[in-house]
C-alpha cells in the first residue's frame, strides 16, 4: 500500500494497527535502531503480539510511544497518526469537536491529543532572521478580551495601563516572504521586547514596525521605519502587512475553530500556527501535507506533555 498523499488516505492507511505501529516506528528510530528510551541500550527482544520490546540493558519492557509525546496513552497509532495528520495541514486549525467525531473518541480525549500534537510542533532554536536581506516586520497583538478587535490607535486610548489585564499580549516578528516567529510577553515596554528582537534578528536589519513607543530605541541596532497607522496604511514597502496576515489566521483558528483558550495554553496554540506557517509552501520550499506530517511526527521524542501539565495550572482564567 502506497504512502498517504491526503486525509482520507492517512485514515484508510493507518486504519491497520501494525502498519500505523510500523510507520511510527521507522520516524521515531529513523536509522532502523531501535533504543531503548529508558537506558539507550539496543539489545533486546521485540514482542510481536503486544507490539512491545523488552530491554536486556535495564531489563524493562519499552514501546514505542515511551519517551514521546504518546506515553502511557491508550489511544493507538491508528488514531493518534490521524489526528497528527489533521493538526499539520489544517490552514485555520482544528478542534477538538471534529477530532472527537473524526475518530471516535471524547471531546476530552481529543482535546488532551492535541495538545500534546502541539508539543511535537514547536520549532527548535532557529537561525536568527533577516540574514538574507529581507525587510522585518514587528507587531503586537491582543488575544481575548475586549480589545481583540480594537485598532492598535484606539487601543491605545482605551487601555492606559501596561500589560495585559483579561487579555494576553502576543509579540511577533515576521521575515518578509520566510519565517515567523511569536511570543507571549507579559508586558510591552522596551525592556521586554528588544531581547527577543535582538535574540531573534540580526543586527543591521530593516525593521517595519507600527508607531508603538515600546520600538524607539531600535535605531541604535536597526534601520528602523514604522507605518503612522494615522495618516496612511501601506507607506511602499514599509509596511506591517505580513505579520496582520498571522495575527488574522491566528485568531480564525482560535475565534472559528476552537472553543476557548486560557493564557497558559495560548503558547501552544502559536507553536501550532506557526508550525503551519513556517512550513507552508512559498518558492524556496516545496512542502506538502505528507512532509509536514512527517515533520510533526519526526518531533515526538522527548516532548511529553502530561495531563497534569496541561490541567494543573491554576489561576488562568478562559478569556473566550
Ligand atoms: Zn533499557
Amino acid at each position: 500500500m502506497k504512502e498517504p498523499r491526503t486525509l482520507q488516505d492517512a485514515i484508510i492507511y493507518f486504519a491497520d494497527q501494525e502498519r500505523a505501529f510500523v510507520y511510527a516506528v521507522n520516524w521515531r528510530w529513523p536509522d532502523g535502531i531501535v533504543t531503548c528510551p529508558r537506558c539507550g541500550h539496543d539489545q533486546h527482544s521485540f514482542i510481536k503480539t503486544r507490539l512491545l520490546w523488552f530491554c536486556k540493558g535495564c531489563k524493562k519492557q519499552f514501546t514505542a510511544k515511551v519517551g514521546t509525546i504518546f506515553e502511557d496513552s491508550p489511544i493507538s497509532f491508528t488514531k493518534w497518526l490521524p489526528a497528527m495528520w489533521m493538526i499539520a495541514n489544517c490552514k485555520n486549525g482544528i478542534s477538538s469537536y471534529e477530532v472527537s467525531r473524526a475518530l471516535g473518541v471524547t471531546q476530552k480525549t481529543a482535546w488532551f491529543m492535541l495538545h500534546r500534537l502541539r508539543a511535537a510542533m514547536q520549532s527548535g532554536p532557529a537561525i536568527k532572521m533577516g540574514g538574507g536581506g529581507a525587510p522585518i516586520e514587528v507587531d503586537e497583538t491582543f488575544i481575548g478580551g475586549k480589545a481583540k478587535n480594537m485598532h492598535v490607535a484606539k487601543r491605545k486610548r482605551v487601555i492606559t495601563r501596561r500589560g495585559a489585564h483579561d487579555k494576553a499580549v502576543v509579540f511577533g516578528i515576521l521575515e518578509r516572504g520566510g519565517r515567523v516567529h511569536p511570543a507571549t510577553i507579559p508586558n510591552r515596554t522596551a525592556r521586554t521586547v528588544e531581547p527577543i528582537l535582538k535574540a531573534h534578528v540580526e543586527d543591521g536589519c530593516e525593521v517595519f514596525t507600527d508607531e508603538m513607543t515600546g520600538y524607539n530605541s531600535l535605531r541604535e541596532t536597526y534601520l528602523h521605519q514604522f507605518v503612522n497607522h494615522a495618516v496612511t496604511y501601506v507607506e511602499g514597502k514599509v509596511h506591517t502587512n505580513g505579520i496582520e496576515n498571522f495575527w488574522s489566521l491566528l485568531k480564525r483558528g482560535l475565534l472559528g475553530t476552537y472553543v476557548a483558550v486560557e493564557p497558559f495554553h495560548l503558547d501552544r496554540y502559536l507553536d501550532e500556527q506557526v508550525f503551519r506557517c513556517n512550513n507552508r509552501r512559498t518558492k524556496g520550499q516545496n512542502l506538502n501535507d505528507s512532509d509536514r506530517f512527517n515533520m510533526v511526527l519526526s518531533q515526538v521524542a522527548g516532548k511529553r506533555l502530561t495531563f497534569a501539565e496541561l490541567t494543573g495550572k491554576t489561576g488562568s482564567e478562559a478569556i473566550f
